[in-house]
């Protein structure tokens, strides 16, 4: 038998870690078996819906480099894969199953429901939902409904004895009560739209879905899901719901914790193939220990098997520590073209760089690689190359335990001993040394002395290490900058 899964988002906001990695697993698991990954929209809430959200499904897949081998803008033998392209489909089937007697139109208007539900409520009744009303409507009484022109839906007839189980990979077994279903849920609403179960369940079926890897939240909607099969005569596929993904602190990963959607992610600078291996550790491992595995590794390697049970642990920092392992094994020239756009963004340069620009950026390139977490650390750690410093607050100057007399006098110091040591061609280790002697001599810490020194360089405390930073400088900027701290820091003094 072939393998065919889907990934079936709906567009109703921007692609979130969680249902990346449910696309991944799929992709994956489609890969390693040799199956089709197909991918669904579905669109049935035209409320939530929105363009951006759908744009934003094919760009985010498109930047991780995941294909669908079926789907919107690719077609496949099973299209429509837009749900609200298959409106007419649903309505046949819902009506099928009228005519079986397994489902039935309720022409119950909105406001009868609403008292029902306020009467359930007030009498804490164990009876919840709807009450069947329209379940045993002789013809008659339909003809009439028809007549009087009131719109109805179609619910399902669910069973009031028996239980229901799921058979999922991972989870085992899942039994329900079928009373415990909430009775009778509509499957076609008044205006024609199905809803997600009906759709969903038609669709896995008609596109020949035989695995359905979902997140653990649609595990309540199981039990409804096998009555329509079995209501349908068909065979369910086989579940696979995953253990959902939550942040540190145990509760389901949400903007609480940080960014969560893939687009966010992209935009800070986090790469592809970094992201795509994170997540795909998140809940399932190779072997417990190796952890770094490319796209094609994945795709051979995958198995349901391996899939943890516990839900996973998106770890932020870990993330930053993948992406900048894989930062770290581009080329400078790769590296180079990624990075460029964060400095047009910032406004650092504009293309075409001139030549001045291109040597600067091929000097700076090669400094910042190993100090990147994501490719926009590229600006704070650079802006000192493109912008002047401001030493609006002159207290950056001086290091903790130190003065500002003490700062002035490093300053002057570490001026002497570069002014020498770059005309006498001296390497940065020995004007390093030199340094700590002079903070030795003045009695104060090394960063007594670099802390100033730094400060003048770039404005700032964070930096490259401060010889990169000078050779990046040239000698020219680097002593004017100096220059101008000492008189700002003798004028206060
Ligand atoms: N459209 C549903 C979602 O957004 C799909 C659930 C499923 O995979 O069955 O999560
Ligand atoms: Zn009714």
């Amino acid at each position: 038998m072939e393998v065919r899964v889907r990934y079936a988002p709906s567009p109703t906001g921007l692609q979130h870690i969680g249902g990346v990695r449910t696309a991944l697993f799929n992709y994956f698991f489609a890969r390693a078996n040799g199956g089709k990954f197909i991918l669904r929209v579905e669109d049935t809430d035209q409320e939530r819906y929105s363009d951006e959200s759908l744009q934003d499904l094919y760009d985010t897949l498109a930047w991780l480099g995941i294909k669908w081998d079926e789907g919107p803008l690719v077609g496949g033998p099973y299209g429509p894969y837009v749900q609200s392209e298959r409106f007419d489909l649903y309505k046949k089937y819902a009506e099928q199953l009228v005519s079986d007697g397994k489902a039935y139109h309720c022409y119950c208007t909105e406001e009868r429901l609403e008292t029902l539900r306020a009467e359930q409520q007030a009498a804490k009744s164990e009876m919840q939902g709807y009450d069947r009303r329209c379940s045993n409507l002789t013809d008659e009484q339909r003809a009439e409904h028809e007549s009087q022109g009131l719109r109805s839906v179609i619910r399902l007839k669910v069973p009031m004895e028996g239980k229901t189980t799921i058979h999922d990979v991972l989870m085992g077994d899942i039994t329900r009560r079928n009373r415990d279903v909430s009775p009778d849920p509509v499957l076609l609403k008044s205006d024609g739209f199905p809803t997600y179960h009906l759709a969903n369940v038609i669709d896995d079926h008609m596109m020949g879905i035989t695995h359905i890897m979902r997140a653990q939240e649609w595990i309540p909607s199981g039990p409804l899901h096998i009555l329509l099969y079995e209501a349908f005569g068909w065979d369910p596929p086989l579940y696979c719901h995953l253990p959902m993904v939550m942040g540190k602190d145990g509760q389901k990963l949400s903007k609480r914790h940080g960014s969560t959607s893939v687009r966010d992610f992209r935009l800070k600078g986090y790469l592809p193939e970094a992201l795509m291996n994170y997540v795909s550790m998140v809940g399932w491992s190779y072997d417990g220990q190796r952890e770094f595995f490319t796209k094609e590794e994945l795709e051979s390697v995958f198995t349901l098997e391996k899939i943890n049970k516990a839900p996973g642990v998106f770890d932020y920092k870990k993330l930053d520590w993948f992406n900048g392992q894989y930062i770290r094994q581009k080329s400078d020239g790769e590296l180079s073209s990624l990075l460029l756009p964060y400095l047009v963004e910032a406004g650092f340069v504009s293309l075409p760089l001139s030549e001045e620009q291109k040597e600067k950026f091929a000097a700076l390139v090669p400094v910042v690689k190993e100090r990147l977490k994501v490719l926009s650390d590229v600006v704070p750690l650079s802006s000192f190359l493109f912008e002047e410093p401001t030493y609006e607050d002159l207290s950056l100057f001086v290091a903790k335990g130190a003065t500002p007399a003490l700062a002035l006098k490093a300053l002057e110091g570490s001026y002497a001993i570069l002014k020498k040591g770059l005309s006498e061609g001296k390497g940065s280790e020995e004007m390093e040394k030199e340094m700590v002697s002079l903070a030795e001599e003045l009695g104060t810490k090394i960063n007594g002395v670099f802390m100033p020194l730094r400060v003048a360089l770039t404005g700032s405390l964070v930096s490259l290490p401060l010889f990169d930073s000078i050779y990046l400088l040239g000698q020219e900027k680097t002593f004017a900058r100096i220059d101008t701290a000492l008189a700002l820091l003798r004028s206060e003094g």
